[in-house]
């Protein structure tokens, strides 16, 4: 028996599902058979019925094993106990949620499809904001304080960067598939991920009270943020410098309820002023938010604020707290051909130049960016020690516990010397690239800003719309072309 249990523990987690659709199907024949034979005997019919008792309850019982087995899994985890020391050591708490089991991160990216099917139908079919309302809760419960915030696709363009530089790092595959997933989804449908599924979109929502309306100036310039800071965090998570996403992520801390002082302000910050300016990470920083914007542009199925046709009535003018709906150009704002054409070629000029000034700009600050970096942040000081032993030899000198700890250890310095100039290499490659990338974007931010496009109606901006579905309240206009009435 023992080396069944092992084998059946053993399994992966396919195969045990497999496994368990075919139990319950068993289950199915079983109950069907049970309900006998007219041309049995009575005693045919009673041992028959007997062994199919026997049966259903073995296969119920193996059914319970199996599902029970997942559990077994995720205690796997923690089976061993944390060590002991006796000098008083005092166990670190953790930062980052404690491993989960490979069967239960695959049932994260399955209920990361189904939160996402289903907000996408209530969207684009039912047109229901009640309906993402509560997807919205249930990714604050789930995906928020059950997941602890972890693993985000947020945070997972991160992964996706190291394992692109650094051919050591194996990205788990949910980590992938948490990446991929949204971005499929936008763009078929548009951002039905930021509408209800991302649980720091979700949090940020349901703090919305009174937005302001914000000039599109004010939006433009502060959308350029989310830019820099995609930049950086790729620079960083590409070089093995650190994940600052996650560093600085102002929610995660609340969803695990352990959070540094500092980091409740900022998240505090951040659901306060949501109540007036709505969503002010999605919109200003996060950098995820960058790639489903680009995708969902091109999205095929976008949803649409009237279910019909646009009657230009307005009532949707003012309806978006996120600044996102478009409003039809009037027809003076038509220009003539040769001030387009002027334009045109203004841009066509200041655009090269733009990136020229941002590689030059990245090729200056590299050192700076790369002193992030721990290893050439301990290069540097000790560096410094060395170079000047003043330093050291003052009554109230501690040395730090990183150059102590490096001390120790009994590696040369002279290799860290190497490495660390390996790293400020890599900073200064990235940092041109970081800066080319930035002066392209405000290139075209600027070219975005005096380029109009002619529409004739009210519709949701691809890029910037969270499809959170509130503008279709507004419309009056209903499925079959009439006009309803609502109170
Ligand atoms: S913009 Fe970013 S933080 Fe906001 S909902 Fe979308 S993915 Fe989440
Ligand atoms: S669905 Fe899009 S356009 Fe409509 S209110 Fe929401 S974000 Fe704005």
């Amino acid at each position: 028996m023992k080396p069944i249990i092992a084998n059946i523990l053993n399994l992966s987690f396919v195969s045990k599902t497999l496994v368990i659709l075919n139990a319950v199907k068993n289950l199915k024949v079983i109950r069907y058979s049970y309900f006998g034979d007219p041309c049995l005997t009575d005693r045919q019919a009673s041992l028959r019925s007997r062994m199919t008792k026997t049966k259903y309850s073995s296969t119920l019982l193996l059914l319970f094993f199996l599902i029970f087995s997942f559990q077994i899994f995720d205690a796997q985890a923690q089976r061993f106990p944390k060590p002991e020391f006796e000098s008083g050591y005092i166990q670190a708490e953790t930062q980052i949620p404690v491993p989960r089991s490979d069967a239960l991160e695959y049932m994260d990216v399955l209920v990361l499809i189904l939160a996402l099917s289903l907000v996408t139908w209530l969207v684009l079919k039912k047109r229901s904001r009640s309906g993402v309302f509560w997807i919205s809760i249930f990714s604050i419960l789930y995906f928020g304080f059950y997941r602890e915030g972890c693993v985000c696709s947020v945070g997972s363009l991160q992964n996706i960067a190291l394992a692109l530089f650094n051919p050591g790092y194996k990205i788990p595959l949910t980590v992938l598939a948490f990446f991929i997933i949204p971005l499929l989804f936008s763009l078929f449908f548009g951002r039905t991920f930021c509408a209800g599924v991302c649980p720091l979109g979700a949090i940020q929502d349901i703090f919305i009270w009174k937005p302001m309306k914000l000039s599109t100036w004010i939006q433009k310039l502060l959308g350029l943020i989310p830019f820099i800071y995609l930049g950086l965090a790729i620079l960083y998570a590409a070089t093995s410098t650190d994940f600052i996403i996650c560093r600085y992520d102002p929610f995660v801390g609340i969803y695990r309820l352990n959070a540094e002082f500092s980091m409740y302000i900022l998240g505090g910050i951040f659901l306060a002023t949501s109540i007036f300016i709505a969503r002010p990470y999605c919109r200003f920083f996060c950098p995820y938010g960058v790639l489903l914007n680009w995708v969902s542009r091109i999205s095929v199925f976008h949803m649409t604020i009237t279910p019909t046709k646009c009657i230009q009535c307005r009532l949707c003018e003012d309806s978006c707290p996120f600044g996102a709906i478009e409003v039809p150009d009037s027809a003076n704002l038509k220009e003539s051909r040769k001030d387009t054409k002027k334009r045109f070629v203004m841009l066509i000029i200041i655009i090269p130049v733009l990136v020229l000034l941002g590689i030059w700009t990245g090729f200056q600050f590299h050192e700076n960016l790369a002193m992030v970096n721990p290893k050439v942040r301990l290069a540097i000081d000790i560096f410094e020690q060395e170079s000047d032993p003043n330093i050291i030899t003052g009554p109230m000198y501690i040395e730090p516990i990183a150059i102590e700890a490096f001390r120790s250890s009994g590696k040369p310095v002279e290799q860290l010397y190497m490495e660390a100039n390996e790293l400020i290499e890599e900073f200064q490659t990235g940092s041109m690239w970081l800066g080319g990338f930035l002066g392209l974007i405000f290139g075209l931010t600027l070219a975005g800003l005096s380029v109009f496009s002619y529409r004739k109606d009210y519709e949701p901006n691809k890029g910037t719309c969270l499809s959170c579905a509130r503008c279709m309240d507004f419309c009056p206009v209903g499925d079959e072309d009439e006009l309803i009435v609502k109170s």
